[in-house]
């Protein structure tokens, strides 16, 4: 960390400074200039935040050298994290697909769509219990109903299984009956429920906020992962931008930029990601392409008659399709197709 001090900073202050950085077990650098001092701090400055250098009345900028998250980033670990969900597995170069509806709607639609799935080629279900809907009057999810449900599906499939939990008090029924936890987009900065979830262990796809940026979603799994849970997939699934032709705007610069900066094993969710089924594919197959780890897709046994996201939702036969066309892409990626 640099810290430039004001000009006529006095002697005292700098004193002071080099003090306190020194009780943090920093090495301290002290830098007079003509004009002004600078001070540096060398090892985890991390530390330092406690010291709220930045409102020090003779501080005039702090510069942070290291990333302010830690525990997710590849300064600390070179080597890709694995990430086991039940038998599938993504990261290493493993590349695997979950899908499913948007939500769990009743046993007969879980399981004409995990058959589907299964038939397609996937290797995991997806399928909301608890939906955190934008308006208070759309379909709400079928609750602890639904999660027994989307159990039941998932065990007679031999599909492992993810949903959404969106409040602490149910992070213990979701941690039981399923194989992932998944954090959703308007819960990424939930930060009680984050560390909850990172007090359980059980897997969990941590969902891009729609307004978040790439740090605060690095920072939201470095929660999850400072209560001891390392099992944190990140996922990109679009953000608000201006345009209204999709929507969301799917950054898949994401994708490489977190794989830069991370070891967590990389998904996309080209389904929220466009909004749109016929892009989905496409989309898809340039996810793959760019080196992420994994899918997200949404797919409905009947998208014209689903509770939610049903525009978004694959037809079997398009899920079918999407499976044959990313193939080529995964290796294009660098990734092999899980078997
Ligand atoms: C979902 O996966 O159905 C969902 C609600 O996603 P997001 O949190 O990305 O909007
Ligand atoms: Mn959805």
């Amino acid at each position: 960390m640099i810290i430039i001090l004001k000009p006529g900073a006095s002697p005292e202050t700098v004193e002071e400074l080099l003090a306190k950085i020194a009780a943090l077990d920093l090495k301290p650098l002290h830098m007079p200039g003509v004009e002004r001092t600078v001070l540096g701090a060398i090892g985890d400055e991390r530390q330092l935040e406690r010291l709220h250098l930045d409102s020090h009345p003779q501080v005039e900028r702090v510069t942070r050298v290291l990333s302010p998250y830690k525990l997710v980033s590849r300064e600390v670990h070179s080597e890709d994290s694995v990430v086991h969900v039940g038998n599938a597995a993504f990261g290493g170069g493993t590349f695997s697909v979950f899908a499913g509806p948007c939500a769990v709607e009743s046993a007969e639609q879980m399981r004409a769509t995990a058959e589907a799935v299964r038939a397609g080629g996937g290797h995991g279900l997806r399928g909301g219990a608890f939906k955190p809907r934008t308006s208070p009057y759309s379909f709400q999810g079928l609750g602890l109903e639904g999660l027994k449900i989307l159990r039941d599906i998932s065990r007679e499939t031999g599909l492992p299984c993810v949903t959404e939990v969106v409040e602490v008090t149910d992070v213990e029924a979701v941690a039981e009956h399923a194989d992932a936890f998944q954090v959703g987009a308007r819960n990424m900065q939930n930060f009680r429920l984050l560390q909850s979830i990172g007090q359980s262990g059980k897997p969990v796809i941590l969902k891009r906020g729609m307004a978040a940026t790439l740090e605060d979603l690095l920072l939201a799994a470095e929660y999850i992962v400072a209560e001891g849970n390392k099992n944190v997939l990140l996922c990109e699934r679009g953000i608000r931008t201006f345009e209204r032709a999709t929507r969301n705007t799917l950054d898949l610069s994401a994708v490489p930029y977190l794989k830069m900066h991370s070891h967590l094993p990389v998904l996309v969710d080209p389904s929220h990601g466009t909004g749109v089924r016929e892009l989905v594919t496409p989309m898809a197959c340039a996810a793959a392409a760019c080196g992420a780890d994994g899918l997200l897709i949404e797919v409905h046994h009947d998208p014209a008659n689903a509770l939610s996201d049903g525009a978004q939702s694959l037809f079997p036969d398009q899920f079918l399709g999407l499976m044959k066309q990313v193939a080529a892409f995964v290796k294009t990626g660098g990734r092999s197709l899980a078997t």
